[in-house]
């Protein structure tokens, strides 16, 4: 079994409204890490630190850092982003293989010096940075959210060294190791998992970065803001083709971050299910 960090904060929004209590029969597996910014540390559960200052300006204008004071979301900000820089710290100190991370707000629309879109820093970013500070060089971003990852591709254009795949609404494009695939409306489910084993398992296994990682949002599933037409059972299975990916290329060093999406039922559906797959708990009867 694979060891999985959970990295927990939810400082504002409604959607994440069930957990931690929906992860009951999780947190309590052995493979299972778990560290919250929430609640008081107590034994085995670890306290999350928010991004640092010194992190944040190798990667974001002074200028930006100041704005994204001014709006009601620092807080919330530098610790969804501080969660993935604490699962990257983790995977690279070898204390567990792969991550899923909470977020109170986004990342992917943040860039080098503007933001949008509930993201206000660039975790990713952030993490691949501090992994570089580590030794590490290369990286994949995979981009499922329904939306194009403007902010990411912002930081990592000219970067050679990250592989950034975005299913998105972007006419098809590939260059430099940037690449959008184009996500009609309406999709199923099928075409879509077919686009990511197509366009995304190649590329990332000729590639071979030393860490993927996945900006998983929900908002292309059906009735949501970003709606593609995708059941609720899509992301799971879009979780097993990346992890199973990540297994192969990077020893299973993969770090899902919470993007976009709403609905409350929807989060509680999809992400424990999304953690199953990750620690390999076998709790849930994945289709396909
Ligand atoms: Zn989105
Ligand atoms: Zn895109």
């Amino acid at each position: 079994m694979k060891r999985t960090g959970i990295f927990f904060t939810y400082l504002q929004g409604e959607r994440l409204r069930d957990f931690p209590q929906a992860l009951d029969g999780i947190l309590d597996r052995e493979n299972i890490i778990y560290s919250d910014a929430v609640y008081e540390s107590s034994d085995g559960l670890l306290y999350l630190k928010p991004v640092s200052a010194e992190l944040l300006l190798k990667v974001h204008s002074p200028d930006m850092i100041q704005r994204v004071k001014r709006t009601g979301y620092y807080e919330s900000a530098l610790y969804s982003a501080g969660g993935t820089v604490h699962a990257a710290e983790r995977i690279c100190e070898g204390e567990i293989d792969n991550a899923f991370v909470f977020t109170s707000v986004g990342d992917h629309h943040a860039g080098r010096n503007h933001f949008w879109g509930s993201c206000y820093f660039n975790g990713a970013a952030l993490a691949i940075t501090y992994l570089r500070e580590r030794g590490m060089r290369r990286f994949s971003i995979v981009d499922t959210d329904a939306h194009h990852a403007d902010g990411t591709r912002d930081i990592f254009e000219d970067d050679r060294d990250v592989l950034h795949i975005c299913f998105c609404s972007y006419e098809h494009s590939d260059q430099n190791n940037n690449v959008d695939v184009r996500i009609p409306f309406p999709t199923s489910d099928e075409e879509y998992l077919e686009r990511v084993e197509r366009e995304f398992v190649p590329r990332v296994e000729k590639f071979r970065p030393e860490v993927i990682f996945w900006e998983f949002g929900y908002d292309a599933t059906q009735g949501e803001y970003g709606d593609k037409g995708l059941t609720k059972d899509s992301h799971p299975r879009i979780a097993r083709i990346i992890k199973e990916a990540a297994d192969r290329v990077c020893q299973g060093k993969l770090i899902a971050i919470l993007c976009g999406g709403s609905s409350r039922y929807l989060a509680t559906y999809t992400i424990p299910r999304i953690i199953d797959c990750l620690a390999e708990l076998g709790r849930f009867h994945q289709q396909g």
